[in-house]
């Protein structure tokens, strides 16, 4: 069997929702699992219905909740018959019931708990499964929806939450394999889980990847697909560099520094479950559904051999995240003193708070973080050990390949061509998992850094290429 999880845009509207059920009756196999996101902005929508209730403005609430009401409505009008769509308008109009509920309740208390936004945005997904689940039905295809509330079992950190691996194997294996084995056709919410106790939870945002993933491990899937907006994983972000283009083969260990580093197109932790059980993800256009996309496996496939030792051929794509801080903590004891960093780590992993990008020097250490929620306290731990420094509006960026290791000249080539470019770099880290150059910039700078930088390693490779086959 394939997991097939289709984004926010490919489930946007009732044309989407078409093209969707064409591909998986096409592409799907006998017994695909299907994973929907929410229709895109439906999530974001919900977040800000949310926080206008407990702003009081329950009017802007009210109002938004009737617009997302008319969009859901028109969608099942449109796609499908009367039949099939008696029981989603049903449905339907007892969600936005309770929806209507829940903002005059949240404005009374004028509080919005995270548990309560998780009980706000589960109503995405589970919109774009009811409307496609009776779609496969009037195709005439077997279908049946299973609720991921009963599947995906989290623990109670609301907005956040992680999977209980032990149960939600138990509960795909008792749920939805069954279903498969008869040939049926399995839809569930992307992002969506429950605690034990059957409270609602999200898996963070963009968490539908992260759901496809780990249910595709638990049933020994043999390809987990993410269907998405763009033709697989790109040499850069697209929304900035026009020309970036798919990276047609790479390895999990690429994909995983790319999404972490900022490449929206997969969740951060997609890959991890498929790493386990070595099973390939594709990354693929829904709007494009022929195209190659993105193959994502352990194989190194690059030649090692006839690297170019200037590093062509080698960075499969640059990754980047704004909204990055950087805290410099200087020693006041003389030097390094003994259990100086362990103390620092200990304050940051006291508070939970994840560190990305590592610099030590003789005196005193300077990391990146990207959350600044708690910062305060640990500041003031800090403080009784070390001078410290906050430097905000960051940005990290992270050139990725897994051939770097064998050759050389790359960094210097992304050196060189950020300063060609005047700018200036703050931190670096190379060699923490030899695969990727990793650094810091001013987020002002992102830009201009990341077209200099893809001309560099990309667009002129292309011009190489394309001079060679003249
Ligand atoms: P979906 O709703 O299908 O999950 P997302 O918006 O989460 O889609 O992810 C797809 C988007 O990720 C693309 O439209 C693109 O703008 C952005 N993106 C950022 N970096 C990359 C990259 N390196 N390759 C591909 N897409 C990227
Ligand atoms: N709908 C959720 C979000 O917007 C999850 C997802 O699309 O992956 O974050
Ligand atoms: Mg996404």
């Amino acid at each position: 069997m394939i997991v097939m999880k289709f984004g926010g845009t490919s489930v946007k509207d009732a044309g989407a929702l078409q093209n969707v059920a064409s591909i998986v009756m096409a592409r799907g196999g006998k017994k695909p699992l299907v994973v929907l996101s929410a229709g895109a902005g439906v999530t974001d929508t919900l977040i800000s219905i949310a926080r206008r209730a407990a702003e009081t403005d329950t009017k802007s609430a009210l109002e938004y909740l009737s617009h997302l009401r008319e969009r859901q409505f028109t969608t099942a009008k449109t796609l499908l018959e009367d039949e099939y769509r008696h029981n989603v308008l049903q449905a339907f109009t007892q969600q936005f019931e309770e929806l209507e509920m829940l903002i005059k309740g949240v404005s009374i208390l004028q509080e919005l708990t995270p548990r309560v936004l998780d009980h706000f945005m589960s109503f995405g997904e589970q919109w774009s499964c009811l409307l496609f689940e009776q779609k496969l039905l009037q195709e005439g295809h077997n279908a049946e929806w299973v609720d991921s509330r009963e599947v995906m079992i989290t623990d109670d950190d609301y907005t956040k939450s992680t999977p209980q691996f032990d149960i939600t194997e138990n509960r795909s294996r008792q749920y939805i394999f069954p279903i498969i084995q008869k040939n049926h056709i399995v839809v569930t919410q992307g992002f969506i889980g429950s605690t034990q106790q059957g409270i609602t939870t999200t898996l963070g945002r963009g968490g539908s990847d992260y759901t496809a993933a780990i249910l595709g491990s638990f049933l020994d899937a043999e390809e987990i697909q993410i269907w998405t907006d763009v033709s697989g994983v790109l040499t850069a972000n697209p929304t900035i560099v026009p020309d970036a283009r798919p990276v047609r083969e790479m390895t999990f260990n690429e994909a995983a520094e790319l999404a972490y580093f900022g490449a929206k197109v997969l969740h951060p932790s997609t890959i991890l479950p498929a790493i386990k059980k070595k099973i390939p993800v594709r990354v693929l256009n829904s709007h494009q559904p022929d195209d190659d996309g993105t193959l994502i496996t352990a194989n190194n496939t690059q030649p090692t051999t006839g690297i170019l030792p200037n590093g062509d051929n080698v960075v499969k794509s640059i990754a980047h995240r704004s909204g990055i801080t950087i805290i410099r903590i200087q020693s006041t004891r003389m030097l390094m003193a003994h259990g100086f960093l362990a103390k620092v780590f200990e304050i940051f992993a006291k508070y939970k708070k994840s560190v990305d990008v590592i610099a030590t020097s003789e005196v005193g250490i300077s990391l990146t973080i990207d959350d600044r929620t708690g910062l305060d306290n640990i500041v003031k731990e800090l403080d009784e050990i070390a001078d410290v420094h906050v430097d905000p509006d960051k940005a990290v960026f992270s050139i990725v390949g897994e051939n770097m290791k064998k050759a050389h000249g790359v960094a210097g080539r992304v050196f060189t061509a950020l300063g060609t470019a005047g700018i200036n770099v703050e931190l670096i880290s190379h060699g923490g998992s030899e695969i990727n150059l990793t650094f810091v910039i001013k987020e002002e700078q992102v830009k201009r850094a990341l077209l200099a930088l893809h001309d560099e390693f990309f667009t002129q490779r292309k011009i190489h290429s394309d001079k060679e086959s003249q």
